[in-house]
């Protein structure tokens, strides 16, 4: 179960994904609708457009700052809770999609990742493409404490969840689709279970698997699945396609993409958490953009002003400091509150529960050492690098030292160059080739609009993905 929250306004970031940020489509004083593209990639960056999930007038265009510290322009919308949609964001029906036209919807409705750092979904989906994967593997685990948006968007729409995952892995050539997803969540795994036994006659190109792993955190991160999968330890710089043929995108994503494919909708809103030890445990659908502070408002269990309010989960997410100017942007899963306990902070005592909880077993207490005196060679040695920022070892430190911040900043600059790297293998088809002054800009769909636009052209009719539009839908 979710609450539907309607904010009085929204703050729309043009940059919420792994890339380049979008360019305001919009002035001040514009009246937009519900499902209209506000910001526009430039031509020939890597980047996804944004759209609104309200109506109403842009009220201003700015730059911010999000609490992660990246600056972007930002178009703030007041609702006039009207909520008018445009004419296009309606279902399709009678028609087939090509795998290019598949991921050129996905693409055009801004989707990225939901559950990581954001990379745009087209991109990570031409990439499976091109190297010819096996396995499409569906993150399902949703491990972080008190998270549970993932879950409830499997409960509430398992049928979007599953013929999603079926579309992108068939857009991809894929030959399985694997739901991984902890065995205690008997709730979830029966209604992927229905879903597929539905579905499975029109997508007998597919043999389908529901994975059970252990509850136990982290667990979804692409490297800890290629280990428990494919006993694969991958290297900084190796991919799960490479690797293993197999890509993992997150459930609520493919729940987002078939939105796009079958609704027209584009990426406007989600499930967000609001949750942790000093809130009972919310889950509310928002439009993308709104406001922690409106989120806040919306529990009312939430009435101690001293808890830490942290944008993502409380283990790795960041104190936000201004919840009324701080937006759910689409990476945001969930907004913990937590109780501000002052940890009294002591030299470390060598117990090693840093090293007995680190997943990827290194020894954090070594490697923050090295840190903090300048070695950054010898902690990249001593695999620094490997550090998946998941916050175990500040969580289990009794000193109340924070491991993690160094190490996992440390890591990150290596992460970057990794996503690069991925990114970088791609054909010129990742670059966007959105033009400002196109017909899809303003209030025409950016989804209805879509065509091929060429690039494609050499696959030719084998490129054909039938998806099971043709009558009525399925779901
Ligand atoms: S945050 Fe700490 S426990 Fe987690 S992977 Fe990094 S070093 Fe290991
Ligand atoms: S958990 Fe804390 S005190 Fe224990 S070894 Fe690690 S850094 Fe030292």
């Amino acid at each position: 179960m979710f609450e539907r929250i309607y904010p009085t306004k929204i703050i729309l970031p043009m940059k919420m994904h792994y890339g380049v940020p979008a360019i305001p489509a919009v002035k001040e004083g514009d009246y937009v609708r519900i499902g209209q593209c506000v910001g526009v990639p430039e031509k020939g960056t890597f980047s996804v457009p944004v759209h609104t999930g309200i109506s109403g007038r842009v009220s201003e265009i700015s730059e911010i700052v999000l609490p992660n510290g990246i600056k972007t322009p930002a178009v703030t919308i007041v609702n006039d809770m009207k909520r008018t949609r445009l004419d296009s964001v309606k279902p399709r029906s009678g028609f087939k999609l090509s795998a290019s036209e598949a991921i050129g919807v996905i693409r055009n409705a801004g989707i990225c990742g939901m559950g990581g750092e954001g990379i745009p979904t087209a991109a990570k989906l031409n990439r499976a493409r091109t190297e010819v994967i096996q396995d499409f593997l569906v993150n399902c685990l949703q491990s972080e404490p008190y998270s549970t948006s993932d879950l409830v968007a499997i409960t509430e729409y398992p049928d979007y969840v599953v013929l999603g995952s079926c579309a992108c892995a068939r857009a991809v050539g894929a030959s399985k689709c694997v739901f991984l997803i902890s065995e205690n969540r008997k709730e979830q795994r029966k209604a992927l279970t229905n879903s597929i036994e539905k579905i499975k006659d029109d997508f007998k190109d597919l043999q389908f698997e529901i994975k059970l792993f252990r509850e136990r955190f982290p667990q979804g991160y692409y490297r800890l699945v290629a280990r428990a999968l494919y006993g694969k330890n991958l290297a900084l710089g190796e991919t799960l396609e490479k690797s293993c043929k197999a890509v993992l995108f997150n459930c609520s994503t493919m729940l987002a993409c078939w939105e796009a494919l079958a609704d027209n909708i584009p990426m406007m809103s989600r499930i967000v958490s609001v949750t942790g030890d000093a809130s009972g445990g919310h889950n509310m659908l928002v439009p993308i953009g709104t406001p922690v502070s409106e989120l806040l408002s919306n529990a009312q269990d939430i009435k101690n002003g001293s808890d830490r309010i942290v944008w993502g989960n409380c283990l790795t997410g960041i104190e936000i400091k201004d919840p009324e100017n701080t937006p759910v942007v689409k990476t945001t899963s969930v907004i913990s509150v937590i109780r501000r306990l002052e940890v009294p902070r002591t030299p470390c005592i060598h117990c090693g529960l840093c090293s007995e909880c680190c997943p990827m077993n290194l020894s954090p207490n070594t490697i923050y050492e090295m840190l903090n005196q300048g070695l950054g060679q010898k902690a990249a040695e001593e695999g620094a690098r490997e550090c998946i920022a998941c916050g175990s070892c500040s969580y289990v430190c009794p000193s109340g030292i924070d491991l993690t911040y160094s190490i996992a900043r440390f890591a990150g600059e290596g992460r970057i160059i990794e996503i690069n790297s991925l990114l970088d293998n791609s054909s010129s088809e990742l670059k966007q080739n959105y033009d400002a002054d196109s017909a899809y800009v303003g209030e025409a769909s950016l989804l209805e609009g879509y065509t091929d636009g060429g690039d494609n052209s050499e696959e030719g009719s084998g490129d054909s993905l039938t998806l099971p539009f043709e009558k009525d839908k399925k779901v």
